[in-house]
């Protein structure tokens, strides 16, 4: 590798913030994005590493990622920049072995600071790799407008949105039979809405936030998008059936449901069907 651009964990990192760009979630610097690099990559990369930085305390404390090496954008970074330029727009950033302070090894040549959700990130990726035993790697956060027009008009819980996106389409109890979580309104950008999310992120890989947009978790970045593009192309049949001003005259049932469970053996979240 005569380059580390040529990695191919930081090609599909780049593709992928591209086609959050193209799909229009990412106005100015809006979105962040963290990948969660494998051993035997960050191996392949320590070659073009600049480990003299001082550590930074991350205000979060991630014990189980302890030293594990992390493909992020950078704070004020634009999305749309990241592949004409990658090596401004987006960094490798480093763990140090407790957990708790980081610092930029390769990257974000300008100003070498993640993205200001980078607390968001770790706490996530650190829950996530606990649910699903090591396998979740990507963490991706975006503006897509139908979901947070939704956040005006639909009541503020996890199960009227997982019910909602359920009845909307019937791949998506497919791709998130758990459900989606919720964060009501919060300040963005620190410790106490890491938490919270991280919370939500025990139960759901994907979480709303209020009037702002969206968290993902997945394996990688196909999974990841794919999950950000189903929840968005929902929303979008919502808003559309509700501007029609037609009464809806049949919907995907909560029996409906149970039958996709069990015809793709997965299992449905129960709290979110039937009354309450
Ligand atoms: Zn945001």
């Amino acid at each position: 590798m005569s380059n580390i651009l040529q990695a191919p964990a930081l090609q599909a990192f780049i593709a992928c913030a591209e086609n959050g760009w193209r799909r229009g979630w990412h106005e100015r610097n809006g979105g962040n994005m963290s990948y969660r690099m494998t051993a035997a990559e960050t191996d392949a990369c320590r070659a073009y590493f600049d480990e003299s930085d001082d550590w930074t305390p991350l205000g979060v404390h991630a014990p189980n990622l302890g030293g594990e090496c992390f493909v992020v954008t950078g704070t004020g970074r634009y999305f749309q920049n990241i592949k004409q330029n990658p090596a401004e727009n987006i960094g490798i950033a480093q763990l140090n072995p407790a957990g708790d302070a980081y610092r930029i090894v390769w990257g974000l040549t300008a100003g070498r600071v993640p993205t200001s959700e980078f607390p968001t990130h770790i706490m996530n990726h650190s829950v996530r790799v606990a649910v699903t035993e090591g396998k979740s790697r990507v963490i991706y956060h975006a503006h897509p407008v139908d979901v947070i027009a939704l956040t005006f008009i639909l009541p503020a819980s996890a199960r009227e949105f997982s019910r909602a996106f359920w009845q909307a389409m019937t791949e998506c109890v497919v791709i998130f039979p758990e459900g989606v979580g919720f964060v009501p309104w919060m300040v963005c950008g620190g410790a106490e809405i890491a938490l919270v999310t991280a919370k939500e992120m025990e139960r759901f890989a994907a979480v709303i936030w209020a009037q702002h947009g969206i968290f993902c978790a997945g394996e990688d970045f196909d999974a990841t998008f794919g999950m950000m593009h189903a929840i968005d192309k929902a929303a979008q049949i919502i808003l559309k059936v509700m501007a029609s001003g037609r009464p809806v005259l049949q919907t995907i049932t909560d029996d409906n449901l149970r039958a996709i469970g069990e015809a793709f053996g997965l299992r449905v979240n129960e709290a979110f069907l039937g009354d309450v």
